[in-house]
């Protein structure tokens, strides 16, 4: 006997819905890397991104022009911010507000190094990255606090890193600035619990940009060793986390510090 499956003719005529249209997602330190990555992987699934950028204004405009130029529902628009300066990031939250209203997610992705030994690190060389990765964190969350707190399904995504967990010669700086990280996100987590918005951190290992590529090639040799996985990430790898944590569908997710680091053991 031949089964017969009726369905509803108007519901086969609606458009598939992009997960995360109708979103506005910024992404800090997205004219290239990670944050790059990140920017074009939430437009591509229908996000407004507002693309932010310290001093790169060609690749972030490039990056802003990729989303919108591409087939996805998304659009991009570059706004240029340094994450430590205060004033900075209230003018660009003050532009963003104006042209989108609240923002339902925030990736506090910008972050630098300065690697030396603890012996040789020098006051500024910590200050340097905790004004970046921590402070930085900070100034974004503060400016855009209110929108994710009351937005239905707010987002908050922290760019941490495995030194964060590991530590590493070389860099006592960064990784005390990225370990703050999972305790600044676990709290916030905790605040926000019974609002519908969530915050998390994602902790990559060693990715392919112009980051790492700076790591002379026998250190990495050396790096690659200590990878189950025997390779660094593909930005793509980090970016799809972040979507699906961008997404109404991981709302039962928050706290969480999610290793992607080809499976070292911490
Ligand atoms: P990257 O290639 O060096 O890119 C860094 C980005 O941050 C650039 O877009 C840069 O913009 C921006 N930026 C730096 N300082 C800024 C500031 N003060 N204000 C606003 N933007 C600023 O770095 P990445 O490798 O993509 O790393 C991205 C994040 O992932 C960082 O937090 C990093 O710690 C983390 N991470 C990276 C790896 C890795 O292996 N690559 C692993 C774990 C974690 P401008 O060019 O305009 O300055």
């Amino acid at each position: 006997m031949n089964a017969t499956i009726t369905t509803k003719p108007t519901e086969l005529e609606l458009p598939p819905r992009q997960p995360l249209s109708g979103r506005t997602c910024l992404v800090t330190g997205a004219s290239r890397g990670i944050g790059r990555g990140i920017a074009r992987e939430l437009g591509r699934h229908g996000a407004t991104v507002i693309v932010n950028y310290r001093s790169s204004e060609g690749d972030a405009h490039a990056v802003a022009d990729s989303i919108t130029d591409s087939d996805a529902d998304g659009t991009g628009h570059p706004v240029q911010a340094d994450v430590t300066d205060r004033a900075d990031v209230e003018a660009m939250s003050d532009a963003v507000h104006d042209e989108f209203g609240p923002i339902d997610v925030l990736v506090n992705n910008a972050g630098i190094t300065a690697d030396c030994t603890f012996a040789n690190m020098t006051a500024e060389d910590w200050h340097r990255v905790f004004d970046v990765s921590l402070h930085g964190t900070f100034n974004c969350t503060k400016a855009f606090y209110d929108d994710l707190e009351t937005v239905d399904h707010g987002r908050i995504i922290n760019i941490s890193s495995v030194i964060g967990k590991q530590g590493n010669v070389g860099q006592a700086n960064y990784a005390a600035a990225k370990s703050g990280l999972f305790g600044f996100t676990r709290s916030l987590a905790l605040e926000l619990a019974g609002t519908g918005t969530t915050a998390n951190c994602i902790a990559p290992g060693f990715t392919r940009t112009e980051m790492v590529e700076a790591i002379p090639d026998k250190i990495q040799d050396g790096l690659r060793e200590d990878i189950p996985l025997e390779r660094f990430a593909a930005v793509d790898e980090i970016a799809s986390l972040a979507r699906y944590l961008a997404t109404e569908q991981s709302g039962y997710i928050t706290g969480e510090v999610i290793d992607v680091n080809g499976g070292i053991d911490l």
